[in-house]
């Protein structure tokens, strides 16, 4: 983990990682999808989890060279805060029929894992998917409550609140370029 000067920035004590490093993790991930998925009988399904995993997803499909299907789920598991409810709520569903499908869960943070505890069992038990696992940009393994695998991930952090990158505090900093732990000052 590397940490730069902010001081540019008085919103943020420090960057986690940069978008180079965060490339180069999607990179790595992509690499071992096509190397897993390449003999599928059928192409898989990417179902995005909307709002913060927008820009990961976007770097992740580039580097992904074999066909996948792609779909959009947005969930609410927090409300807005720092802090995560452990309330889960369905806020737009899958267009895509996942029966009988593997499915590729791309998420921008697992922390409590609630939300893909609750996505995993909807997609396969619920709507019948063949697998769904996941590849998360940041895995904080340290606070993890639900007992689910987690198949990919590009960095594992510790237990403090990050921003940027697709992550938001209170809805804004999604479109910060890399990923940054807030200035305590400011929230
Ligand atoms: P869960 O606790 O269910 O694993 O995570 C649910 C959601 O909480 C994540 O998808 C993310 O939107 C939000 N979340 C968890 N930790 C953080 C964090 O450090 N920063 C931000 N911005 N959101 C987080």
């Amino acid at each position: 983990m590397t940490t730069e000067n902010t001081s540019l920035d008085p919103r943020f004590s420090k960057v986690l990682f940069t978008h180079e490093q965060i490339d180069e993790a999607a990179q790595r991930i992509g690499k071992q999808i096509d190397a897993e998925y390449q003999n599928s009988d059928q192409v898989p399904v990417m179902v995005i989890v909307l709002k913060g995993a927008v820009m990961w997803a976007g770097d992740v499909m580039r580097h992904i060279k074999s066909d996948v299907e792609q779909d959009f789920i947005n969930v609410s598991s927090y409300h807005g805060g720092t802090a995560s409810t452990g309330e889960i709520k369905l806020v737009t569903p899958l267009t895509v029929d996942i029966k009988n499908r593997d499915v590729l869960i791309i998420e921008d943070i697992v922390d409590t894992g609630l939300s893909l505890a609750f996505l995993k069992r909807l997609f396969v038990s619920e709507m019948g998917a063949k697998s769904a696992r996941v590849i998360t940009m940041l895995d904080k393994k340290a606070v993890r409550k639900a007992d689910v695998e987690v198949e990919f991930a590009g960095f594992e952090i510790e237990d403090e609140f990050v921003v940027g990158y697709g992550l938001d505090y209170k809805e804004i900093w999604r479109n910060i370029p890399f990923v940054g732990v807030i200035n305590p000052e400011v929230i």
